[in-house]
């Protein structure tokens, strides 16, 4: 198991990685993915684990030895980047081998090899081609064969899928879970592809600013973000205030069932935590906006005609939460686009709301 024990990676005076803790591959964690906006430091951690970048302090170690001193191409670790970065003169079958020529595997055992990882990675066969001549997903396929061809102990994937279209991105990202499970190789992924992380991932870690922010399965990070500003990165754009007794929690929006103990929270909304129905709180329509999942509908809420709301607020910025006592505006997910000014019921959908805290 990889344990990453307080490091902190600076580049000159600025640090980059601030004391973050992160253990991958133990039991419930076998495949994480590491997601956060850009420039927190995930690629810095990457390739800190990876041997590439010093420790200012802390500690990486695998299964109990700490890899301080083990050089990057002795941790067997393999690594894919963002843009494969292969070697343009070798052919495919040149590619996935080179790991195993640096480890002295014999040549028929390592032809063998290629082969196999071939197979696995969808190009049977193509071991000849140049890999100039090969299109970006097929490229990272190679990458990512590369990567596993000489079976290393642990993968690090520095959003191995992100120069791709989003056709192809959704297959390969299908692929690269399939192959981890059957390789049964631990994973650090790091993407910016909430998909994707929920897909691949036993447990996803959320850094911001240079740490760690939470680490939980996917299901429950979504359900229960630790702050309004995680919950925000996982698109929950707007935050009401909530009082929660005996498995309620009621807002400005109504009553929602929830499991928390009694007290006041605060829930995150997204689109399609909000919707239109013919029962529930009042709101005047503002605008609709059709989207690929049906008619985004911005409504205006001026008071909650349940329960006794405590006060509300919407995601102010990037940097947190502004409360405001007044009306709010949310997003509604419905299928057809009520007349602007209309006034509609609202009610939230207790599987699509966050219970923030
Ligand atoms: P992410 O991968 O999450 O986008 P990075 O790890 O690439 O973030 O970068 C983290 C921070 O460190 C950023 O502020 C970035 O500008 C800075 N940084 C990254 N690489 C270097 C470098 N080689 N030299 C100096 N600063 C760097
Ligand atoms: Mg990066």
């Amino acid at each position: 198991m990889l344990r990453v024990e307080s490091v902190r990676v600076r580049y000159g005076r600025r640090v980059a990685v601030d004391g973050v803790s992160l253990d991958v591959g133990g039991d419930d964690a076998r495949v994480t993915a590491l997601l956060g906006p850009s420039g927190c430091g995930k690629s810095t951690l990457l390739r800190a684990i990876a041997g590439l970048e010093p420790l200012a302090a802390g500690r990486v170690t695998f299964d109990g030895t700490d890899l301080r001193s083990v050089p990057t191409h002795r941790r067997r670790f393999g690594v894919v980047f963002q843009d494969g970065q292969l070697f343009g003169h070798r052919d495919v079958a040149g590619n996935i081998a080179y790991g195993l020529a640096r480890q002295g595997w014999p040549r028929a055992a390592a032809a063998a090899r290629v082969e196999e990882l071939l197979e696995l990675v969808g190009l049977p066969g193509e071991g000849r081609r140049a890999v100039t001549r090969l299109s970006g997903g097929q490229q990272q396929r190679v990458a990512l064969a590369r990567a596993l061809a000489p079976r290393p102990r642990l993968l690090l994937l520095d959003e191995p899928l992100s120069a791709l279209d989003r056709q192809l991105r959704d297959r390969l990202a299908g692929d690269l879970g399939r192959i981890l499970r059957e390789e049964g190789i631990p994973a650090l992924i790091v993407t910016h592809d909430h998909d994707e992380a929920v897909e691949l991932a036993d447990a996803v870690a959320v850094m911001d600013g240079g740490r760690i922010a939470q680490v939980d399965t996917p299901a429950r990070l979504w359900r229960r973000p630790r702050t309004a500003r995680i919950a925000e990165f996982l698109g929950y754009s707007s935050v009401v205030a909530a009082r929660v007794e005996r498995g309620q929690a009621t807002s400005l929006l109504g009553p929602v069932l929830v499991n928390a103990p009694d007290g006041q929270f605060h829930l995150g909304l997204r689109p399609g935590s909000v919707v239109i129905q013919s029962r529930g709180v009042r709101a005047v329509v503002r605008h609709s906006v059709p989207t690929a999942d049906g008619v985004r509908i911005r409504v205006r809420i001026e008071s909650g005609t349940v329960g006794g709301p405590t006060g509300v607020g919407t995601v102010g910025g990037p940097t947190g939460v502004g409360t405001v006592g007044g009306p709010i505006e949310v997003d509604a997910l419905g299928d057809t686009a009520p007349a602007d000014g209309e006034t509609v019921c609202v009610a939230l959908d207790p599987r699509r709301i966050a219970l923030i805290g």
